[in-house]
């Protein structure tokens, strides 16, 4: 107390100078000690902000970098979705994505279908991505999960141990490799709590953000990442996500009991793709959006039903399958 007093008391001009150059040297000691840290999410509340969440898969890349400050001079924060194989290459870009506030997440090592592998081979492409990712980046460890092709099932999604994000919007960004439509698609076809894919490994794809940031800026929305997206709800393990749903009012009253549409009774349960939390998991069986030969069988997972396409032999080639991926 009578330190602290007299230490205030006696502020002349040469101690505070000194106290000055302290301030100065614990600031470059506690830097150099303590390198900077990411900033934590924002606290967006997407249930009331028009949200959109970009992703970025298979990267990073030679135009991750780039990319990166696109999205800063839009104050925009983006999930990038990495494959382990490519961040030694790139590990200041994946750095540098941390502290500039973007979502790390997991793509798997070398982009298999995970459906198709053995348990343990699953397992090593999952966690050897996550111990690269966190070496690289500083520390940060992936939290969410993208399998590739969308291809995951309830043994993947177990061994995975993260929810397994997917997509609302296929922009197929890979596949038409043309800017200017990726411009069109980026900005037209997000809806509110959306997740957009696109794959920052291609030129056509970095070249159009710029377009897609300020379309989607004039069409109200906000760029969040996944993990932002989602704060208001809880994301588990092994299931599968495709877009923030509303909140749920109520459960809707529908039709009356007895009448020809309403419910057989009126005990009948609450919708079993509507559990606990309204804006829980996705059903699974939900294809996500330009998913390929979906839409017609609402049973099994969209992956599943894509994958003996997406590996028909003439495009085993892995400069063929990558792209396809998501
Ligand atoms: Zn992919």
């Amino acid at each position: 107390m009578t330190g602290v007093m007299l230490a205030a008391a006696g502020c002349g001009q040469a101690p505070s100078r000194r106290a000055q150059a302290a301030r100065q040297q614990v600031a470059v000691g506690g830097q150099r000690a303590k390198p900077p840290a990411p900033p934590p999410p924002r606290r967006i509340d997407c249930d009331q902000a028009r949200c959109v969440a970009l992703t970025f898969d298979d990267g990073p890349g030679e135009y991750t970098g780039r990319l990166l400050g696109t999205l800063r001079t839009a104050g925009a924060r983006a999930t990038f979705f990495m494959l382990g194989e490519n961040v030694h290459a790139f590990r200041g870009v994946v750095r540098q994505m941390a502290l500039d506030g973007h979502e790390l997440a997991n793509h798997t090592w070398s982009h298999p279908q995970l459906t198709a592998l053995p348990t343990s081979k699953v397992r090593s492409e999952v966690q050897r991505t996550q111990a690269v990712i966190e070496e690289a980046s500083g520390g940060v460890r992936p939290r969410l999960m993208r399998p590739p092709y969308g291809a995951t099932d309830k043994r993947v999604g177990a061994v995975v141990g993260m929810p397994e994000i997917l997509w609302s919007v296929d922009t197929l960004d890979w596949q038409h490799l043309d800017a200017a439509r990726n411009v069109k698609v980026g900005v037209s076809e997000p809806k509110r709590g959306g997740i957009v894919l696109f794959h920052d490994i291609h030129k056509p794809s970095v070249n159009a953000v710029p377009k897609v940031l300020a379309g989607l800026k004039r069409r109200g929305f906000t760029f969040v990442t996944v993990s932002e997206l989602f704060q208001n709800r809880r994301l588990e393990p092994g299931r599968t996500y495709t877009e923030l749903a509303p909140k749920a009012a109520p459960q809707p009253p529908g039709p009356p009991p007895g009448s020809p549409a309403g419910p057989p009774s009126a005990t009948t349960p609450a919708s079993p793709s509507a559990p606990a939390s309204p804006s829980g998991p996705m059903n699974p069986a939900a294809p996500p959006q330009g998913a390929g030969p979906s839409g017609d069988a609402p049973s099994p997972p969209v992956a599943d039903v894509r994958a003996p396409k997406v590996l028909a032999p003439s495009m085993l080639a892995p400069e063929v399958l990558s792209p396809l991926a998501r």
